[in-house]
């Protein structure tokens, strides 16, 4: 029996204890808002690197 270790967690860049999961490494970004401080950030899972987003949600922006 030999382990697959081919689960990944990405630290929350912020705050750096939010994580997210993902079952493996793939050619994909995903952005998505951190579930304990709320702010998005970007995930390159390619290059396993994180980005900070720091824009604010446009229903707060739209005044119509
Ligand atoms: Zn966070």
């Amino acid at each position: 029996m030999t382990e697959q270790q081919s689960e990944v967690t990405v630290p929350c860049p912020w705050c750096g204890q939010g994580k997210t999961l993902a079952d493996c490494h793939a050619d994909i970004r995903v952005s998505c808002p951190c579930n304990i401080c709320g702010r998005f950030y970007k995930i390159d899972f390619r290059t396993m690197r994180v980005y900070r987003i720091s824009r604010k949600p446009r229903r707060a922006i739209k005044k119509r």
